[in-house]
């Protein structure tokens, strides 16, 4: 997808900085954190949203994104942390390119705004 923001980072067209990457997914620090552990996990390949790949053709993308995020909070907030995939509008998506934020480092809020 040309115009997508976390496609031109995945290309290298936008400068982040590589927490990790494989075949399947990158990850990198969310440039506006929420918490002092706040990092981005997203598929190489583009996907809209969870659901929009969940709906499609089975693959092993949402279990590596999702496997990854977890591992990456168990190094980074070994003190818990908390994993979200905003989805659609109601679901407060603002970049349409499937990713899970990984939140740590402090205790997190519940119900979430
Ligand atoms: P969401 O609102 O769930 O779609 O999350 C999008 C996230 O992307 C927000 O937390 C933004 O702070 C983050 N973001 C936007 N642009 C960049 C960027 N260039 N590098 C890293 N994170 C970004
Ligand atoms: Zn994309």
């Amino acid at each position: 997808m040309s115009d997508c923001l976390f496609c031109k980072i995945v290309a290298g067209e936008i400068p982040a900085e590589t927490l990790y990457r494989d075949d399947l997914v990158m990850a990198i620090p969310d440039v506006n954190p929420q918490a002092p552990i706040h990092l981005l996990v997203m598929p190489v390949r583009h996907a809209g949203n969870v659901a929009e790949l969940a709906e499609g053709e089975k693959d092993a993308t949402i279990a590596a994104v999702f496997s990854t995020a977890a591992l990456l909070g168990s190094r980074h907030a070994p003190g818990g942390f908390r994993l979200v995939a905003n989805t659609g509008k109601d679901g407060g998506q603002t970049v349409d390119h499937f990713h899970v934020h990984v939140l740590g480092g402090r205790q997190m809020d519940w119900p979430p705004g």
